[in-house]
């Protein structure tokens, strides 16, 4: 605990260290059970076009379905499946459940242009996520268009794996690459230039603020600005207000994401969803642009 938080110091045990240590240990052997035992499942949230509300995409976040602990949200367990490496195995289980989805909801005629899974730093350590990517791809009959990866800057700082290679190779069967979180990270501006994506995510952070903070305002009308030049489509993620969405809107962003439009739902759940367009005449796909 002492070197955890930041070393040179020292902590007194306590019955609290203690038990949080044996729950680290379990939840690190609950995970490794968590696949075979068929407890995650994917939420989905839409993204819609600012115009009209009309979902264009989607978001596929990942839930654990604990036996005691009940519906668990990522935070609560992805930094551990990190550090103990079963990250790859829950990721590549993402990819196949995200495209499994993707290719019934085209069963279903149901017009969704891409789906998007985040996508962890770790995951591009081995170097094979392109192939795995390509095989789940055809296992399920998707074109790359239909896949977008959400990646972080700390991918893009840290190259593992040499990802920015692996990118380039994923960009190159149509596989949409977003940067997610941005503003959170460390991006120089020589390096936003030369990045290998096609979507940038403003986080969160920057749309809590729009409509009475004006910093926020002139912050988001910068990144909005910085985006579409660098020509990258423009997601607004966390967008819980009329106001925001507005301001977004008016300033010409190309998505918007948040509780506003819908919290994630489960799979059963998405085909209802307001501002979804009803499937076209004998289940055909209509995309929408
Ligand atoms: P993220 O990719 O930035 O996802 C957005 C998070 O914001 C989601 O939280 C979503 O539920 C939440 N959110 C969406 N709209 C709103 C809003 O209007 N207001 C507020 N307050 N929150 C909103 P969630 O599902 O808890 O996921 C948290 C993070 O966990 C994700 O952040 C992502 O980094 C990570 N994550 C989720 N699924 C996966 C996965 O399959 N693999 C990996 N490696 N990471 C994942
Ligand atoms: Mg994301
Ligand atoms: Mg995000």
């Amino acid at each position: 605990a002492a070197k955890g938080a930041g070393r040179r110091q020292h902590v007194l045990f306590t019955a609290e260290l203690d038990r949080a240590a044996r729950d680290r240990v379990q939840m690190q052997t609950e995970l490794r059970h968590a696949i075979d035992r068929e407890e995650f499942v994917l939420h989905f949230q839409p993204r819609v076009r600012p115009a009209d509300g009309k979902v264009i995409s989607a978001e596929a976040l990942l839930r654990w379905q604990h036996p005691q602990r009940g519906l668990l949200p990522p935070g609560a367990f992805i930094e551990l499946a990190e550090a103990c490496g079963v990250i790859e195995e829950i990721g590549a289980w993402v990819l196949a459940a995200a495209c499994a989805q993707a290719a019934a909801w085209r069963r279903q005629g149901i017009a969704l242009g891409r789906l998007s899974i985040n996508v962890s730093t770790r995951q591009f350590v081995s170097g094979d996520l392109p192939a795995r990517v390509r095989s789940t791809l055809e296992r399920h009959r998707l074109p790359g268009n239909a896949l977008e990866l959400e990646v972080t800057e700390s991918l893009l700082t840290n190259d593992p794996g040499e990802a920015r290679a692996q990118l380039a190779e994923l960009r190159g069967r149509g596989v949409t690459v977003a940067l997610d979180d941005f503003g959170t990270g460390y991006s120089s501006m020589a390096m936003l230039r030369q990045l290998p994506i096609d979507v940038m995510k403003v986080d969160r952070s920057f749309v809590v603020g729009l409509g009475h903070d004006d910093g926020a305002m002139a912050v988001t009308r910068a990144i909005v600005a910085l985006a579409h030049s660098l020509r990258l489509h423009l997601v607004a993620e966390g967008v819980e207000t009329e106001a925001q969405a507005e301001v977004l809107r008016a300033l010409g962003c190309d998505e918007l994401q948040g509780y506003l439009f819908s919290r994630p739902v489960p799979a059963a759940q998405f085909p209802a969803l307001p501002g979804l367009a009803p499937p076209a005449a004998g289940g055909r796909l209509s995309l929408v642009p």
